[in-house]
């Protein structure tokens, strides 16, 4: 069986990867979501379990020190990680997972996974970005500034990715990401190992 693909998307808060991923929930119901853990508290109508594993810093460490995170990083003062058990079944299953994380840890995880798919989601403009995030109307002003900066910063790191899809309007960016995983899927990399073995089974059957 081939393994799945473990698809990476990242890009600034405030740059939609959550009305995209929802987006994308419907469009591809195939593929499975790896829900993180954070210290960070829930926002209004997240739910454990769902939206995030909601954890205490002592957890969190917990966690680290159990070597049960496949990557983690520290964001905006809160502790964010991907917990490595469900990703590495849902792929040895032969099933897509995505990871929707921020840049330090996509990085990270791209160490480990070379053969990943890393997609950046970059926004029309700054200008736009600080809109979305200051009419999110959930972040306090010092907030807003520092995720600005870290948007920034991530900005800069995109070369790193695979893809850049720009989110002018959800429904076009999710196609250009459902493209990809597509083309993703054929890559030649993916069948080659498998021909081979299917090669040297006709070969053995003919001796
Ligand atoms: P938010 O607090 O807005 O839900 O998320 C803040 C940032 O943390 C976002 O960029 C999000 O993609 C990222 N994030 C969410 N889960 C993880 C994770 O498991 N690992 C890492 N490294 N970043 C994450």
């Amino acid at each position: 069986m081939k393994k799945g693909l473990l698809i990476v998307l990242s890009g600034p808060s405030g740059v939609g990867k959550g009305t995209v991923c929802s987006v994308l929930r419907h469009r591809m119901p195939e593929l499975i979501y790896s829900v993180s853990a954070t210290t960070r508290a829930p926002r209004e109508g997240e739910v454990d379990g769902v939206n995030y594993f909601f954890r205490s810093r002592e957890q969190f460490q917990d966690m680290i020190v159990h070597d049960a995170l496949l990557e983690y990083a520290e964001y905006v003062g809160n502790y964010y990680g991907t917990p490595r058990d469900f990703v590495e079944k849902t792929l040895a299953s032969g099933k897509d997972i995505i990871l929707e994380i921020e840049v330090q840890g996509a990085l990270k995880v791209k160490e480990k996974f070379q053969e990943g798919v890393f997609i950046f989601l970059t926004p029309p403009s700054l200008d736009e970005l600080k809109q979305r995030i200051t009419g999110r109307g959930t972040e306090t002003d010092e907030l807003i500034d520092h995720r600005m900066n870290e948007a920034v910063r991530e900005m800069n790191l995109m070369r790193h990715y695979d893809y850049a899809v720009v989110n002018d309007q959800i429904e076009a960016a999710c196609s250009r990401i459902q493209s990809i995983v597509t083309a993703e899927h054929c890559r030649i990399e993916r069948y080659l190992g498998e021909t081979a073995k299917e090669a040297e089974a006709i070969r053995e059957s003919m001796r």
